[in-house]
């Protein structure tokens, strides 16, 4: 069992964000959920903003 929502993210690029994972070279640690990620966070590979991601089934 988990204690946060891991729910994964897809970027229309194809980035995934896994909050397993988190976005270490960008200071979120993993375990960090995507509703938790900071609003000025952008997707690594393609700068999308949090707004354009997809909750992936
Ligand atoms: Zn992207």
């Amino acid at each position: 069992m988990t204690d946060y929502n891991d729910a994964k993210y897809e970027c229309p690029c194809g980035y995934v964000y896994d909050p397993a994972e988190g976005d270490y070279e960008h200071g979120v640690m993993p375990g960090t959920a995507f509703g938790d990620l900071p609003a000025d966070w952008l997707c690594p590979l393609c700068g999308s903003e949090k707004q354009y991601f997809e909750l992936v089934d």
